[in-house]
């Protein structure tokens, strides 16, 4: 385990920055942890990029599917998933099978010996003996950070990656986000330039926040955000972008901003992290993308989304070419094969096959 890690307690490693971080995140200048987007730099995204669609290529065929599975076999994952979660729990499983890891998974609190009283430090310390790679999807934000942080410390080669924790962040959203981007703008002059709308709920919403983060690697981006005042950006999230100049904008009008954008990256409520029902005072409904819209949104703009989605968009847009959320999903399992691969260091093996 890197060196770095000595002296250091956690207090002390807390107060860093989230670029400072990243040396803690790394072992012998790979990657190893996944935690936050804020460690990741803009070669790091192009070589993920790239990888990601090479390993699609592979796996066209019978012979490159079984490379990708003789890449990792033997290994074993924790899915520890604490907080509900389908998508990003499958999409995870599929990538370790994908390139035959095996896995095993908790669910659920409850059926553990955090019963009996046992810290949630300690569960996971345990399950760090049987496994290779922790995936973690945690109700609290710092979780993850604070598991990879432990392992460290006690010296456990075990990587960690943050399968979203708490309003805080989802770090491997945001990388399947970064690439369903570049190749909707492959042909579109990339990501740099391009002017993306984040709407709905920004104060609690994870992917948003991570995507945010990764979007300071692209030059001349320009972000809006579109939220109900009471759910607005947090504001440590718009110094970091006022530090990183990002430019960003902020609204509660949907409508003005569609014809000037070449995305729009829609978000449910989180209600589930109300304290008192207060999302139900909102009109939340000036937050969806009305059909209308579609005549007024460029022709080469795309429609995103994390899922699930409720009322946000109605299925009538599906079928428009611009609309790319069932893509992401698709995108966010390959991203993950790729992720994975490159903490055990198989890229070369990938970019030589
Ligand atoms: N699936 C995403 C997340 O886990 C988005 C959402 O739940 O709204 O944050």
């Amino acid at each position: 385990m890197a060196d770095v890690m000595k002296g250091i307690d956690w207090k002390t490693f807390q107060q860093l920055r989230g670029s400072e971080k990243k040396e803690y995140f790394t072992r012998d200048g790979s990657i190893f942890h996944v935690i936050m987007s804020q460690q990741f730099d803009r070669q790091f995204l192009d070589e993920i990029c790239e990888l990601t669609t090479k390993i699609r290529g592979i796996a066209k065929g019978n012979k490159g599917v079984s490379f990708l599975q003789s890449l990792l076999q033997g290994k074993r994952a924790m899915l520890y998933f604490v907080q509900p979660s389908t998508r990003t729990f499958l999409s995870f499983m599929a990538a370790c099978q994908i390139l035959g890891i095996q896995c095993s998974e908790v669910r659920d609190a409850a059926t553990s010996s955090e019963m009996k009283g046992e810290s949630q430090e300690d569960t996971v310390r345990t399950f760090s003996s049987y496994v290779d790679l922790i995936v973690m999807r945690h109700p609290q934000s710092g979780f993850a950070e604070r598991i990879a942080f432990l392992l460290n410390q006690i010296r456990r080669p075990v990587p960690v990656i943050n399968a979203g924790s708490g309003k805080d962040q989802h770090p491997t959203q945001a990388l399947l986000d970064i690439y369903t981007l570049h190749r909707s703008f492959d042909n579109y002059g990339g990501i740099d330039g391009k002017r993306i709308a984040f709407v709905g709920d920004l104060l609690r919403g994870r992917t948003v926040r991570s995507l945010a983060y990764l979007l300071r690697n692209y030059r001349g981006v320009k972000l809006y955000f579109v939220a109900p005042p009471e759910l607005q950006m947090e504001e440590d999230l718009k110094s970091y972008l006022k530090e990183q100049k990002v430019a960003f904008e902020e609204t509660n009008t949907l409508e003005e901003v569609i014809p000037s954008v070449d995305a729009v990256y829609m978000t449910r409520i989180q209600d589930e992290y109300d304290k008192a029902g207060e999302s139900k005072r909102i009109d939340y409904s000036a937050y969806y993308f009305k059909k209308e819209y579609l005549k007024i949104l460029p022709p080469n703009a795309i429609i995103m989304h994390p899922l699930p989605r409720r009322d946000e968009i109605p299925v009538e847009i599906d079928g428009d070419k611009r609309a790319i959320y069932w893509r992401q999903v698709r995108n966010g399992m390959w991203v993950r094969v790729t992720l994975i691969a490159a903490i055990f260091r198989k890229d070369k093996d990938i970019k030589e096959y």
